[in-house]
Order: structure tokens, then sequence, then C-alpha cells
């Protein structure tokens, strides 16, 4: 095999593989016994040996402890987003608080703690040692991969001895592997079933450019629910006490083995036999038959995975609602993921999408494929394709009263980048805290929080005065650079947000159907903090012209100022809407004679007297 410099890398849940471009094709990089699929699997010897991929998996059956899979679940996450994946790893997992109040998480295998970076990184330096060392490589990532998690990635690929070109979307991975670009335009559809997460993504083309208009999926939906689901079966007829099976791993992961097993074997024959062989084991496990066999038939298979396939079905109808697409809209379906050589799930897609999904390509290969195309036009110079993806969630900050602005927008194509202009709301302000927030919901505590800095420098004014342009931009990785500049005094700070955390598909899509649910409430929590702001912003300031021109008002005009004032301090203090924006109304009518006398109180000290004195008797 020749030795590419650049690979394409699928960095999966269950197995990570290569592909480089030779001759103009892509082609995935296999072991001697022509293997491509390397399973994401590490286990840790005693005497300090990795074992990576097929071997560590092997490990797993006798050496659990010694054994992680899954890691791609941790990246990028902190402990508080994991407590679903918690229950799938059997080790313990910590959190240490680094220097910044930063958080990182790590694992602990058999009294050794690693980060899921670093774990990852073994994984990527097995695939990259098969591929005969490149240097350079182009990795994926699911669509709704957030910042965190895609930085999370890049830092396994550098920690691993890659220079990574690109984090790249799985689903355009894919696409491109089939070549879809040379359709020039048209919608595609990419559902992707694995190992333990679906996802269904609707991209669009348009003259050769590829954009992510939606994306939709389930990071708890994959083929480990239906090996599991075969399990299920299995424990009740053999009589296995689940509870006890729980502190038994080796037990468990030999019966997970069988189901899958069986479940693969379901893919190509019409039924399929079943076994379980405890005979060398079995003194340590007296309760349980020594042998056990049993027929899987496809109708008994496809009636346990029938619930698990209708939800995938629902995220696609809700990933093309999200596009703004009917079925009649999609050009092109394309299966991605091991779990789609199940006949039964093409049947569902093609009969769902009404249209016959792509399946030349081997599912389990075909996002890697795609990452060596897009790796080659990186390299080759080619420039006659760029790749577009979306912003998974809004980004914006915070603003008076733990409001969220939102700078940029869900699902807005990458690179981008958004300008708002913000002023300072005290006199001799001199500095601003930007806050940056991710989330679909109004207030900030509805959000997560994304990272903090800090404009400093900016000259003492009064308040308003400041002009302070805040730049978000999310580079083609999807890494996001918030920038502040203020206008008059020129200064400037920056941040790259790497945020010590990230979200879960479902997560992601609690935070919509959540601001969906709440965009009333949150519209009027918001329109009451914006008024209260105001309120009190117009109470400082009538506060202060009374100071200055205040003798100059008539006491008719003084009283009425100091009753609207006692209205718009009650109002203020209450949650009524309509009543507060009565009082401001009010208020503002009030002290209309007093705002002019202050602005000819201004000129007239401005311009020297007479001009100003001759406006002030026009009133
Ligand atoms: P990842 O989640 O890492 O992207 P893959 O796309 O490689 O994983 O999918 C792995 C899943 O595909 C596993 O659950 C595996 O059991 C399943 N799988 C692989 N081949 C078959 C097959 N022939 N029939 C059914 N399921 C399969
Ligand atoms: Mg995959």
């Amino acid at each position: 095999m020749t030795h590419p410099s650049v690979v394409g890398i699928d960095l999966g849940t269950t197995f990570s593989l290569a592909a480089y471009v030779e001759n103009g094709r892509p082609v995935v990089v296999r072991d001697v016994k022509g293997v491509a699929l390397i399973p994401s699997a590490i286990s840790f010897h005693d005497d300090g040996t990795v074992l990576v991929g097929t071997a560590a998996r092997d490990r797993a059956l006798s050496d659990p402890e010694h054994t992680i899979f899954s890691v791609k679940r941790l990246m990028g996450r902190t402990l508080k987003d994991l407590e679903r994946e918690l229950k799938l790893i059997p080790h313990q997992i910590v959190e240490r608080e680094m220097e910044g109040g930063r958080k990182v998480l790590r694992v602990d295998i058999a009294g050794h703690e690693h980060t899921p970076e670093e774990l990852s990184a073994l994984i990527l330096a097995e695939v990259r040692k098969r591929a005969g060392n490149p240097t350079k490589a182009v990795i994926t990532v699911p669509a709704y991969f957030d910042d965190s998690q895609r930085q999370a990635t890049r830092d396994a690929g550098r920690i691993a001895g890659l220079d990574v070109l690109r984090i790249v979307n799985e689903p355009t991975a894919a696409a491109l592997a089939y070549g879809l670009d040379r359709r020039g335009s048209g919608t595609i559809v990419v559902y992707d079933l694995g190992g333990g997460t679906f996802d269904c993504s609707i991209l669009s083309l348009s003259e050769g450019v590829f954009k992510v208009l939606s994306t939709k999926g389930d990071t708890f939906l994959g083929g480990d629910d239906f090996d599991r689901a075969i399990m299920g079966v299995v424990v009740k007829e053999m009589g296995v006490d689940l509870d006890g099976a729980a502190r038994d791993p080796e037990l468990l992961q030999h019966l997970r083995d069988a189901a899958e097993r069986c479940k693969i074997a379901l893919s190509s024959a019409e039924s399929a036999d079943l076994v379980v062989d405890l005979s060398k084991s079995l003194r340590e496990r007296p309760a349980l038959l020594p042998r056990y066999q049993r027929t899987f038939t496809r109708t008994e298979f496809e009636a346990l995975i029938g619930p698990y396939i209708d939800r995938s079905i629902d995220q696609c109808r809700s990933a093309l609602r999200d596009a703004g697409l009917t079925i009649a809209g999609v050009d092109e379906v394309v299966l991605v993921g091991g779990s789609t050589r199940i006949p039964y799930v093409r049947q569902r897609v093609t009969e769902f999408f009404k249209k016959t999904p792509h399946t030349d390509l081997n599912p389990d290969e075909v996002v890697a494929l795609g990452a060596a195309v897009q790796a080659d036009i990186l390299t080759s110079g080619r420039r006659d394709l760029l790749l577009l993806d979306v912003v998974p969630l809004s980004l914006g900050l915070e603003t008076l009263g733990g409001v969220v602005d939102k700078v940029i927008h869900r699902n807005t194509t990458v690179p981008c980048r958004a300008t708002t202009r913000y002023t300072t709301a005290a006199d001799n302000q001199t500095a601003i805290l930007i806050n940056i927030y991710q989330g679909e919901r109004e207030l900030t505590r509805d959000c997560r929080f994304l990272g903090t800095f800090k404009l400093s420098g900016i000259p003492p004014m009064p308040a308003q005065f400041a002009q302070v342009d805040v730049t978000f931009l999310v580079d083609q990785n999807g890494l996001l650079t918030v920038s502040a500049t203020e206008h008059r005094s020129g200064a400037q700070a920056r941040v790259t947000v790497q945020p010590a955390h990230g979200l879960t598909g479902d997560e992601v899509e609690a935070l919509v159907a959540e601001s969906i649910d709440n965009a009333r409430a949150d519209f009027t929590a918001r329109r009451l903090i914006e008024l209260r702001n105001k309120a009190e912003t117009d109470l400082r300031h009538t506060e202060k012209a009374l100071a200055l021109a205040g003798d100059r008002l008539e006491a008719r005009q003084k009283e009425a100022i100091a009753a609207a004032t006692v209205e718009l301090r009650s109002a203020t203090a209450g949650t009524d809407l309509p009543t507060l924006q009565r009082a401001i109304d009010v208020f503002s009518e009030v002290t209309n004679p007093l705002a002019h006398l202050v602005m000819n109180e201004v000129l007239r000290k401005t311009l020297g007297g007479t001009a100003a004195d001759a406006l002030g008797e026009k009133m």
C-alpha cells in the first residue's frame, strides 16, 4: 500500500477508520486481513501496555475493568452533561478543576486518570499507524457537535500527532463520498444509524456548494439498542437476574456479543441462531444454564426494533420540518452507519422518503471516504468545492438584566460573522464585561454559558456615549471567536471561546423544544426586563435633569413629575406589562418640558448664553 501524507478519519463512537485519495479515487485503509473498521475501544494493561481496536475489544470480554468504549460521548462535555452516558460507561468519571475555573473531565481506568481527548488520541494514533503515519488529517464529527466538542476532537488529533486540516460534518462527508456535489444542485437527506447514535441531516447543494439545512438526532439510539433488545429476550429466557448480572460485567459482555452476532447474521439471513456457552465459567455462576440456544427470525427481530426505527423516522420528519421541506422536496437519500445494513431499516427509510436510498458504498466506510475527498480538496488546492455547515445553536451575549441578545442565529451557515453595537450603561464606565451564551431561550439562566472576557481601557465618558462593536466569528470548523472594539478610543479585546463543556443531541433537542414551548413566557420575561431597564434609565436621567434645571419648572409641572415618578416606581416593582408600559408613557410625557429645559441648559453652556436663552423662551 502507498503511504498517504494526508487522510480522512471517521472517529466513530463504535468504530473508527481512515481513507485517502489514490489516483483520484477515495479508498479506505485496510489491515492485512482486509479489515477497515477499528473498534473504538482501548484497553490498559497493568504492565503499562495499551491495546487499541480489535485486541482491546476482545479483551473486554475477560477484563472489562481495563477497557473503555464510547469515548466520543465524553468529548467536550462536563460531568453535568453526562447523566445518561455515565450509565453506559462502567468507569468512574471525575471532573477536575483547573486554573481559571476550567473543568477537565477524567476517566479513571483501573486507577489511572485519562482525559477524553487523550483517549480519543489513542484511537486516532492507531488509525494513523494503520495508514502508514500520515501527518495531516481531516476528522469528521456529527453535525450537531458544538464548539467544545469540535475543539476536543481537534485537540485529540493534535495529541495523536496530526495536523488537523479541518473538522468536517459526517453527513457532508457522506454526500461527498457519493459524489453528489457533481449533481450541481438538489436536496440530500443523510440518515445515519450507527452503534449508539442516530442523526438525520438535510443538506442543500447549489452550484456545487453544500450547506446543512438542519440536523436532528438522538444520541441514545442505535445498533446497541438492538443488541440490548435481543439480550432482553435472552436474559428473560435464561432466567438471568439483571441486577445480579449488572455486577457481572463478563457475563453481560458475553451476552451482548452473542446478541450482536445474531443481529448481524439476521441482516443476510431470514433466521439466525443465538448461542450462549457458559460451560467454562459456570462454576462461578451456578444458577445459570450452561448452554442456551435459540433461533431468532427476522420477523421477530423487526418487531423488537420497530419502536426504535419509528423514533428515527420521527426525527427525520422533524428535520424536514426544520428545513422547511416536505418529502417531495428531497432529491437524494444517503444511508450511513453500520445499522443501515439491516434490511428492515432500508425498507422503512425507502417507504418514508418514497425514494431508493444510496447504498452502493459500505455504510460504515462512507464517512471516511468523504473525509478523504475533503482532505484531498484541501491539500491539492482544488477550490471547486466549498463546504458549508451550520451553527447548531444560536450564539449571543448577555445584555442588561440577564437577557441574551442573539448575535448569530441557529442554522446560520459557517463561516459567518455578525457584529452588534452596544454602549455603556453607566457614566464613566471604563470596562465592559462580555458574557457569551449559547441557546435558543431569551434569558441567560436558560442558556448555556460559553465564556467571558473584559473590554477595558474605555476612556471615561457619559453613559450611552461609548460605541462598542462586538463581533462573533464562527470559522469553517465551527469554532467561535468573539472580539470587541470601542470606537471612540480604539480599545480592543477578543477571546476564542473554548468552553469546557458541550451539549448532548438530546439536550439540543430539549433546548429547542423548550424554547418553542416557552416562547411566550420568554417574551414576557424579556419585555419586562427591557421595560424595567428603560424605567430605571428614565428615572435616573430625570433625577439628574431635576438637579440641573428643576428650579425652572412650574410648580404644576414639578408635581406632575413627582406623581409620575411614584407611579413608575411602583409599576417597576410589579410584573404587569401594560401597567409598566403606561407608567413609562405617562412619565415620558410629563418629563418632556424638563428634557427641553435641560437641552437648553446644555446649549447655553456650550454656545455661551444668548442663543439658548432665546430657545428657552419659546418653550
Ligand atoms: P458508529 O456509531 O461508530 O458510527 P458504525 O456506523 O460503524 O458505528 O455502526 C456500528 C453499528 O453497526 C454496530 O451497532 C454494529 O453492530 C452495526 N452493524 C454492523 N454491521 C451490521 C450488519 N451487517 N447488520 C446489522 N448491524 C450491523
Ligand atoms: Mg458513524
